[in-house]
């Protein structure tokens, strides 16, 4: 009697693929690179800026063209949209 091939058997990780920890993102806002911390085990930087509710936050994130922005903004443009939105 021959033992099924285990195919998983290999000490291959459980874990599914993720992006590696601060891997660079391109700014949505001005397209630069940085890194976003959102994988990182240590809360993002973008954690230490001051938190807006909601709907004044995606207010701020509004384009010209009515578009909002999906993904991570660097810092110096996350800080502008911030201020901005505290502004009013
Ligand atoms: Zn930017």
């Amino acid at each position: 009697m021959t033992p099924m091939p285990r195919a998983n058997d290999t000490g291959i990780s459980a874990h599914p693929a993720a992006a590696p920890p601060s891997a660079p993102v391109a700014c949505e806002r001005c397209g630069s690179a940085f890194a976003c911390g959102m994988n990182d085990t240590v809360p993002c930087w973008c954690t230490a800026l001051p938190a807006l509710p909601r709907e004044q936050l995606t207010q701020a994130m509004r384009q010209t063209d009515g578009q909002v922005y999906a993904g991570c903004l660097c810092p110096p443009c996350l800080s502008a949209v911030v201020a901005a939105a505290a502004r009013g």
